[in-house]
């Protein structure tokens, strides 16, 4: 079975005004659709701004969070409906620092998920380990068990995705070795293939957690890494596009 093509998901988090649309216009037209997928997920704010600034580009746009709910009284909320209206077509769901900062549970991340697949959208599903899980040697149990807990069983392989993002390494410019990462996403893509047999290896691995130009390579060039869900580095189009052109 051939490998997912590789995706570079960029999460810019609580950040850009409309001025920061000159970097996604700068990623749009430094990507040509013949490499790794592309995507930019920007605060809900930008999102119908983002989607018209892309247009006729290959770079996919993309949610941060949704409600699991279609509608209703959820003030503050966006639903997976109304992110694909605006022109998303992917939505990151179970962040750690949605999981840390909200309290989502696994059940909840997996609910988000469902909720994405139902509005037409391909959810990024994120999981990984604590620095004092990872000391205490529990990382491979954590992550998989965040794998089995947070990704349904009634979603299809190939329309989502999985993220290993080890929270130690989200925005501290610290990352792990590459052996370290290999042997989660080997765990995963293992953990994948029980959940849906052989079609577990059509879902792309991305690592996520202080990828930038200068660990890119190495990292994107590892064993089972599908892809990258970039963080800061997303933030400036030359940063962002020498990691896509890393792939
Ligand atoms: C992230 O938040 O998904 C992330 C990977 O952030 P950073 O690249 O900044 O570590």
């Amino acid at each position: 079975m051939t490998a997912p093509t590789p995706l570079i998901a960029g999460n810019w988090k609580m950040n850009g005004l409309a001025a920061a649309l000159s970097e996604a216009r700068e990623v749009a037209a430094g990507v040509d659709g013949k490499g790794p997928r592309v995507a930019l997920c920007p605060p809900v704010t930008l999102v119908s701004r983002m989607s018209e600034a892309l247009k006729g580009s290959a770079v996919l746009l993309g949610g941060q969070d949704i409600n699991a709910q279609e509608s209703g009284a959820f003030t503050g909320d966006v639903s997976a409906e109304m992110l694909a209206d605006a022109g998303a077509r992917l939505v990151i769901v179970g962040h750690s620092e949605r999981r840390a900062g909200y309290g989502e549970t696994d059940a909840i991340v997996a609910a988000k998920a469902l909720a994405a697949a139902r509005g037409g959208l391909e959810p990024i599903i994120c999981v990984g380990e604590t620095l004092e899980q990872r000391k205490a040697g529990e990382a491979l149990a954590v992550v998989t068990g965040q794998v089995r807990g947070s990704v349904p069983t009634a979603l299809k392989p190939g329309t989502f995705a999985v993220a290993y993002e080890p929270v130690w390494a989200i925005g501290t410019g610290l990352t792990p070795t590459t052996p370290e990462i290999e042997e989660v996403h080997r765990a995963i893509r293992a953990t994948l293939l029980e959940i849906f047999g052989t079609d577990g290896a059509k879902v792309p691995i991305l690592y996520g957690g202080s990828v930038k130009p200068a660990n890119a390579a190495e990292i994107l060039h590892a064993a089972e890494v599908g892809g990258a869900l970039v963080g800061g580095a997303s933030l400036k189009a030359a940063d962002f596009l020498a990691i896509v052109n890393a792939v």
